[in-house]
């Protein structure tokens, strides 16, 4: 899985991301990042990427050709003719987990970063396959919300997560969020882990943490329950005959 980001500020990409789970991912082979600098790429002799947009209005914006030719560079080093670009953008589809399981399937991933006021629509229309949001509001640019999408997305590709950290049982994993979850010590201030985490009865725990994970779900996500009860009807319990 091979993750390549168009940006302004390919430091700010880099730096986060090769920390804990995600540095050892990389060094294993598992992922690689590479941030590609948009100003790189700018025919302007004053290495200028930005201008005023046509019609007026507050702010910059990025102009077509150097996102195009960075573009093109990063077709070219991985020899595809129509890879998937994703443009972060308030305006593109909500990012979710079932979306981060998809993506991990690509071979290569390339992440547009805008920023000022956004990138000239022209160019967006040659070359974008996805637009993504991370979520209802503006932030300065989309460096942060890249790597979001790239966290999200490499703890989807296979080994990156060891057995102890794996994502089977989180929240979305099922339509469910997680359950409450203890460790040590058995007390503290006076609070207790619940006795049935303490019983050693797997199957038991198992019904407890469903149970939990179903209540909270329907508390703080009605319409993900609605979604869970659907793909997971309760049993009908026959009535018993009074003899
Ligand atoms: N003028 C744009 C609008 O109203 O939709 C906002 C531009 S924003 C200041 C600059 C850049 O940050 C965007 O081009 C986008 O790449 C990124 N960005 C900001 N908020 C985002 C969000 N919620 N999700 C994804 N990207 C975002």
């Amino acid at each position: 899985m091979n993750f390549h980001i168009m940006t302004l500020f390919p430091d700010m990409v880099m730096d986060g991301l090769r920390t804990s789970i995600l540095g050892r991912a990389q060094e294993n082979g598992l992922i690689s990042m590479t941030a590609w600098n948009i100003r790189d790429y700018t025919l302007d002799k004053h290495n200028k990427v930005d201008d005023y947009p046509y019609g007026g209005g507050a702010g910059m914006l990025m102009q077509a050709q150097p996102v195009y030719d960075t573009y093109r560079a990063i077709c070219q080093k991985i020899g595809a003719e129509k890879p998937r670009v994703i443009f972060l953008s308030p305006k593109g589809q909500t990012f979710h987990q079932q979306m981060a399981k998809d993506l991990a399937r690509e071979e290569h991933l390339i992440f547009l970063c805008g920023h000022y006021e956004g990138i000239d629509q022209r160019v967006l229309d040659k070359i974008v396959t996805d637009e993504v949001s991370i979520g209802d509001y503006v932030l300065t640019g989309g460096e942060l919300p890249a790597m979001v999408m790239i966290d999200a997305i490499s703890r989807m590709v296979p080994g990156v997560l060891t057995n102890a950290e794996s994502g089977v049982s989180e929240s979305f994993s099922e339509d469910l969020l997680e359950y409450p979850q203890y460790t040590r010590p058995e007390v503290w201030e006076e609070e207790s882990v619940p006795a049935i985490l303490l019983s050693g009865d797997h199957a038991k725990v198992d019904a407890w943490r469903l149970e939990q994970s179903k209540e909270i779900t329907k508390i703080r996500r009605p319409e993900m329950f609605e979604r869970y009860m659907e793909t997971h009807p309760e049993p009908v319990r026959k009535k018993r005959r009074r003899k």
